[in-house]
């Protein structure tokens, strides 16, 4: 068995023992509640799992949809109201979301749970810092990001006790199904050649996955696994870039060959058209992927990126044929 195996198959016994047990018989859903628990995720990629396992006794909803940048989110009118009706709000945390109105708003909520956070305490090792920054982007490695399951189908259990062994069934499935995601990208990534997996994006949202699904199982043990990848902007794109930054990339792209570097659906791909029109004057063959990689958010609702784990399966999916 490889690492990763050993690892992830940790995972799942860890799993089971919260559960009490790998039973996979299926229980008989309680019936609806004739008025649904209303349940606010800052982020898709935490309204996918808090629907995975509210299921039916949960009506969710997403403050930040679409392309924006959860990064540096504020208010804006309806949102007080859509976070005083929740009875239950799940962020990120980790400090991704660091807009002032809604950390402040955040912070006045009495079941406003950081799901980073929760995983932070329990798996610390597994939280990637850079230059002392703590690096949010911990649903693009869709193991660890299972680790978020246990706290939604606790915190929904403690507000609604009625549909306990419902959310605790519920969750088990969404368990086995992320981690059965989460070993077909790795072992998809895996047959790419290992000196074509060098990853050039946007902003610095893909440690996790590049460790996670890019990495040798040597490189997985230590932090050589960082050298995979680069990005012209840091944890949080601001969009301010020196020339500097993009001679990193440029460098970058040659030390590894590079011949393709990969633009971000949220985050203007300016940066990476300056990077590969300076590899063309330099003779350098360097294209942008015309699709872009989903990293802070999610694609349309119905694509393939439109839901978790789609999103990550959709990356690899891009990755796969660019570096074919
Ligand atoms: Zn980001």
């Amino acid at each position: 068995m490889t690492i990763m195996g050993k690892i992830e198959k940790g995972i799942i016994c860890l799993f089971c023992a919260l559960l009490g047990g790998c039973s996979t018989a299926s229980q008989e859903p309680p019936p609806p509640l004739s008025k649904m628990m209303k349940v606010l995720s800052t982020t898709a990629m935490i309204g996918d799992l808090v629907a995975k396992v509210g299921g039916e006794r949960v009506q969710g909803g997403v403050l930040i949809m679409g392309e924006i940048d959860p990064h540096s989110y504020e208010l804006v009118k309806g949102d007080d109201e859509k976070i005083n009706e929740a009875s239950v709000v799940f962020f990120s945390g980790l400090n991704l979301e660091h807009g002032a109105s809604l950390r402040h708003k955040l912070s006045l909520h009495p079941h406003a749970i950081s799901l980073g956070d929760t995983i932070r305490k329990e798996l610390p090792n597994r939280i990637l810092l850079e230059q002392g920054q703590v690096d949010p982007h911990i649903w693009m490695d869709i193991s660890l990001w299972s680790y978020a399951i246990e706290p939604i189908s606790q915190a929904l259990s403690a507000q609604d006790p009625e549909g306990k062994a419902y959310y605790a069934q519920r969750a088990h499935e969404a368990f086995l199904e992320l981690m059965k995601s989460h070993e077909m990208v790795r072992a998809q990534m895996q047959k790419i050649p290992e000196e074509k997996r060098y990853l050039v994006t946007s902003h610095d949202a893909f440690a996790y996955f590049t460790r996670a699904y890019l990495s040798t199982d040597e490189e997985f043990l230590t932090d050589d696994w960082k050298k995979r990848m680069a990005a012209p902007e840091g944890f949080a794109p601001e969009g301010q870039l020196g020339a500097a930054d993009l001679q990193k990339i440029i460098d970058y792209l040659i030390q590894h060959r590079g011949q393709v570097v990969f633009p971000e659906s949220n985050v203007s791909p300016d940066a990476l058209r300056k990077i590969v029109s300076a590899c063309k004057e330099k003779g350098m063959n360097i294209h942008i992927s015309p699709e872009s990689l989903y990293g802070d958010s999610m694609g349309p609702p119905g694509s393939m990126a439109g839901s978790y784990p789609g999103m990550v399966e959709y990356d690899a999916m891009i990755l796969q044929n660019e570096w074919k």
